[in-house]
């Protein structure tokens, strides 16, 4: 999903639940089952465009994700917490970044038979998290995450 979208409910979470190691644990469980539901995002069809442009789309919406958590949860949960729960809610993303920028392009699938060591783990850390992927197209794909933000903070601001 949006890294908008992971950043909220890790925000969200950490707001919710008082023990940090527990929140931090939930947020970075929350983006597997954050992507597990059929979404679009900056990843979706990124083959189809140049490297550079879905870079500077997924930075964008990186700051724009943090920024927004920021605004809407700080002052309510102590700021170390709160930055290390949407560190955990964004961090599988980050971790699959490495296979993108140096080493996947629109017509390669997976690292040549001689690949490096390097290669390889980035490559394996990139498709364990794409069993958990599920996409779709826009503007269902985008649909589908308001309407699981929307659960996740109702969920969350429940009491009890
Ligand atoms: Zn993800």
């Amino acid at each position: 999903m949006l890294a908008i979208a992971h950043a909220l409910v890790g925000g969200a979470i950490a707001k919710t639940i008082p023990d940090p190691a527990t929140g931090i644990l939930l947020s970075l469980t929350s983006h597997f089952i954050m992507d597990s539901i059929p979404h679009w995002d900056v990843g979706t069809n990124w083959r189809k465009r140049q490297k550079y442009v879905t870079g500077i789309v997924a930075i964008l919406d990186t700051v724009i994700g943090i920024t927004l958590a920021y605004l809407v949860f700080q002052g309510k949960v102590a700021t170390g917490y709160l930055s290390l729960a949407i560190i955990a809610s964004l961090l599988p993303d980050w971790l699959e970044t490495p296979w993108y920028i140096f080493f996947a392009n629109a017509q390669k699938q997976k690292p040549a038979a001689r690949a490096g060591f390097l290669e390889k783990l980035c490559f394996r850390i990139y498709k364990g998290e794409s069993a958990f992927h599920h996409k779709t197209e826009f503007p269902l794909g985008l649909m589908t995450q308001l309407v699981t933000l929307a659960f996740f903070f109702l969920l969350l601001s429940s009491p009890g």
